[in-house]
């Protein structure tokens, strides 16, 4: 069998931050980046839509270690708005056919990509060219080998990547990864981690098999499967999953529902929906009849409900946007040199499992999951 690529090194994760374990409940982690002369890296918005205009451009308000100064959009309608907003100068303004001349722009350290899934790696590829950091959206690609073609040429142009992945730095979930583990000593017995939104609709890209990539697997799918590895603190063995269409009109070539089981080495078990057709938004793990539980678990800035072994529910302190943690992380490590935490290679992994759960579908059979 070939050797198991771990998941998240919590050690390094706390250290980066600059955190004791303790201290991992009461979220300190803004005001523990201590520089006395912060140089603000510049960020790029690749592509102005829902998540860039509600989240990132708001979230980039509030952080410490990088500021944004540019934006790449096709829609030119967008560019005075943003410009207004956020005083972005008409010199740092692009269209995806000025992209690659970034690379002269040294205003901009770091390129956000938040496109449509099928355009993840290209975007991420060019960027890297272009000599820039890149922040890329989950899932990092379509498939795993999009996935290694996106981590080599990060190696080759010497920058860092991280992908999207907000919880990695949430105050709830680095508790319950923390909370899990330890308490089972790396072993948990079953996981719950759902999530569904009912939002399928004509025209949507999420549900076009060549841009999405294959619906809500594809889009809620991957927070499933980080909860998982992060709770068991190890990574699934092999899945077994089914999938169903409630409505042809609307998914062609994809489906739904997704309904999977993730297998782990220590007999673990994760059980989880995700759908475009129904709700669900809830992550627990148990051991006996204790459990631990967050509900929301995974929606934007809304995660509450921490039910901890004893039952007690606690809220924690937390950063009015996720992703300004998210991003300010991802400075610091380009400022310190550090190893990027939600890195391209946490997102291979994940994207292994989906493509996992994609054969498992087509097979109607319990697949092992290839992490060559
Ligand atoms: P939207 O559809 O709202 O926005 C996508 C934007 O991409 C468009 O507005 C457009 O911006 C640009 N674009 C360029 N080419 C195309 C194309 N062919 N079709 C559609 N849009 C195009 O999507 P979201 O903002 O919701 O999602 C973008 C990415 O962010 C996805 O990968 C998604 O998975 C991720 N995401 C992550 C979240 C998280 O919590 N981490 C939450 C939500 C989304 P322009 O007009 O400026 O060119």
């Amino acid at each position: 069998m070939k050797k198991k690529r771990h998941s998240i090194d919590r050690r390094e994760m706390v250290k980066q931050l600059g955190l004791g374990s303790a201290s991992l409940a009461l979220f300190p982690f803004t005001s523990s980046l201590n520089f006395s002369d912060p140089k603000k890296l510049g960020v790029a918005l690749v592509g102005l839509g829902n998540y860039a205009t509600r989240q990132l451009g708001p979230a980039l308000r509030h952080t410490q270690f990088c500021e944004l100064k540019g934006i790449v959009t096709g829609t030119p309608e967008k560019k005075p708005k943003w410009q207004k907003e956020y005083g972005i100068e008409d010199r740092h303004c692009y269209n995806y056919e000025t992209f690659d001349q970034l690379a002269n722009d040294p205003a901009i350290d770091i390129v956000y990509i938040v496109l449509p899934n099928f355009m993840h790696a290209e975007y991420t590829i060019r960027a890297l060219k272009a000599g820039k950091h890149v922040i890329c959206e989950k899932p990092m690609g379509m498939n795993a080998q999009e996935c290694k073609d996106m981590i080599s040429a990060a190696r080759k142009a010497n920058k860092k990547l991280q992908i999207g992945y907000r919880l990695f730095y949430e105050p709830h979930h680095l508790k319950l990864m923390e909370t899990s583990q330890q308490a089972f000593e790396g072993r948990i017995k079953l996981i719950e981690a759902s999530l569904a939104f009912d939002m399928a609709r004509p025209g949507l890209w999420r549900i076009d098999k060549k841009m999405g990539g294959g619906g809500a697997l594809m889009d809620l799918g991957i927070y499933t499967i980080q909860a998982a590895r992060r709770a068991a603190g190890s990574n699934p063995v092999s899945v077994f999953a089914q999938a169903y269409i409630d409505d042809p009109e609307l998914y062609k070539g994809i489906y739904g529902t997704y309904v999977y089981q993730l297998r782990f080495a220590d007999n673990t078990v994760c059980n989880s929906t995700v759908s475009f057709s129904a709700y669900s938004d809830r992550l627990h793990v148990s051991r006996g009849n204790e459990y631990l539980e967050l509900q929301p678990a995974f929606a934007a800035n809304q995660i509450s409900g921490l039910d901890t072994w004893n039952g007690e529910k606690e809220t924690l302190e937390h950063a009015e946007f996720q992703q300004t943690v998210q991003m300010d992380a991802f400075a610091k490590n380009i400022l310190e040199d550090t190893p990027v935490i939600a890195s391209g290679e946490e997102g291979l992994i994940d994207m292994q499992i989906i493509d996992a759960i994609k054969k498992s579908i087509d097979s109607k059979k319990s697949v092992v999951i290839d992490y060559s």
